[in-house]
């Protein structure tokens, strides 16, 4: 590479979602010289761009714990601080919801970030990766300026679609290449709400009224059973409802969101399909009938792309099992919700026993072929299934907070992440306020 060096950091941190702001966050306080690298020009990736509600703090069931804290609850902290958040409990799915206004999260992860001492670089994507013997020397970086080089001493891959693991040639599964990968979706929000009239029907109310409207041929809605629900501004709901599954290319089907031109129609088709579904909402469903769509995502929300190979594969009876590890650095209580592709009803749900919560191997974050380099979030190392429960964005925040502890640690030394013994991470992590083991 020749491009001119814009630095050389302890830890460089590629994606700042809810994995990648925690890992800079972690490894920034944990004392190392941290860059944080967003291709968007704010940071929090889905959970800024496409979402306004965090699940995966507490276990699902009747008597919900909270399994996730630290850098989560300081995120949580920040949004109230900024204004309205709204908790919305929920028994099922991934249990109790905290919905927040994106646009103070992204004022939220800046404070914390920038607090830190995180050095934070905006527009800037990582296109290619130096890497020998599986030790990643540099990233190069497009930037308004031009290619520039940075260089650390480790890294974490907190991209969603682990482009540094890809670009490097670590190895990794693509989605859809082993078992239907997850559906992509455009979210939106609508005004003008009248949500007393709204509550007049409830979800399964909902779906009868998409099923009528899509069997009576005057509504093109391929899901038949999305959801809308409330957020911290009167009169205004946020949906979860459009599913691009299949995108033509060369005569083939593939939901491949890696590829540019998949991705650019998928981008078109989800924007397409919100708008005919709040045509349906305004049409048919109680409350809505002088409302507005007032938001589209900023990019449409993909579930999963790569997942990388670690030390360890997370699987499907693991996380049914509710298996514990000694190396564990966060828990997941959440069903495997898979959203599958296919007209109708295509998502379905798989649960722990009640109260239960599967263990987060700090080794399903290692990099099976970098000596250098930790993965966190929806690319971390887990098959489908398993991945289908752990990817709820408290989960992506405990997954950051460990991996940018642990590449802070590592640079300490060489940057060796496997140098770093897991009871001393896990002691650091304790102590930073992260829960790493179920309440008996
Ligand atoms: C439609 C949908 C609904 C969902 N609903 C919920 C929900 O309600 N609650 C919940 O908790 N979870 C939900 N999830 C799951 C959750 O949002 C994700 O699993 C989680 O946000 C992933 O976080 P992440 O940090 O791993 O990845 P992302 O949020 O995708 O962040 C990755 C970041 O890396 C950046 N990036 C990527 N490549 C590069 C590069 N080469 N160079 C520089 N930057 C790069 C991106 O711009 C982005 O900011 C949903 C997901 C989807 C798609």
């Amino acid at each position: 590479m020749t491009a001119p060096l814009l630095g050389a950091f302890d830890v460089v941190v590629v994606g700042s979602g809810s994995a990648g702001s925690p890992a800079a966050i972690a490894a920034a306080r944990t004392g190392a010289r941290t860059l944080l690298l967003e291709k968007l020009p704010f940071l929090g990736g889905n959970s800024t761009a496409v979402l306004d509600t965090f699940y995966g703090f507490w276990t699902p069931g009747e008597q919900p714990s909270k399994i996730v804290s630290g850098i989560g609850d300081d995120v949580v902290t920040e949004l109230r601080r900024l204004g309205p958040v709204v908790e919305r409990p929920n028994t099922y799915g991934a249990g109790t919801g905290v919905t927040y206004l994106a646009e103070h999260l992204k004022v939220a992860w800046e404070h914390l970030v920038l607090d830190a001492g995180v050095r934070v670089l905006l527009h800037s994507f990582v296109q290619d990766v130096e890497v020998r013997d599986g030790r990643v020397a540099a990233l190069l970086v497009a930037t308004k300026a031009g290619l520039r080089r940075v260089e650390g001493r480790s890294f974490v891959d907190a991209s969603g679609d682990a482009d540094l693991c890809a670009f490097a040639g670590f190895a990794f599964e693509q989605a859809g290449d082993l078992a239907p990968a997850q559906t992509l979706t455009t979210t939106f929000r609508m005004g003008g709400v009248d949500l007393a009239r709204r509550r007049t029907i409830d979800k399964s109310g909902l779906h009868a009224l998409m099923r009528e409207a899509a069997e009576s041929g005057d509504y093109a809605l391929p899901r038949r059973e999305g959801s809308d629900h409330i957020t911290p501004t009167a009169g205004v709901t946020a949906t979860v409802m459009t599913r691009v599954t299949h995108v033509r290319r060369d005569g083939d089907t593939v939901v491949n969101a890696t590829d540019p031109e998949v991705l650019t129609a998928a981008e078109i088709e989800g924007r397409r399909q919100a708008l005919e579904y709040a045509r349906f909402l305004t049409d048919r469903v109680p409350g809505y009938e002088q409302s507005s769509l007032i938001g589209l995502s900023t990019q449409i929300g993909l579930r999963e792309t790569r997942r990388v190979h670690g030390d360890v594969r997370l699987d499907r009876a693991d996380v049914l099992s509710a298996r514990q590890f000694d190396d564990q650095v966060g828990l997941c209580g959440a069903p495997i919700e898979d959203h599958h592709g296919g007209e109708g009803e295509g998502t379905t749900w798989e649960y722990l026993p009640e109260g239960a919560a599967v263990g987060i191997p700090l080794r399903s974050l290692v990099v099976r072929d970098s000596t250098n380099t930790l993965v966190a979030g929806r690319c971390f190392s887990a098959t489908h299934t398993a991945h289908a429960s752990v990817r709820s964005m408290a989960q992506c925040m405990a997954m950051g907070q460990a991996a940018g502890t642990a590449a802070a640690l590592a640079a300490r030394g060489n940057g060796e992440v496997r140098t770093v013994r897991p009871a001393a991470l896990r002691d650091r992590l304790r102590d930073d306020g992260a829960t790493l083991e179920a309440a008996a």
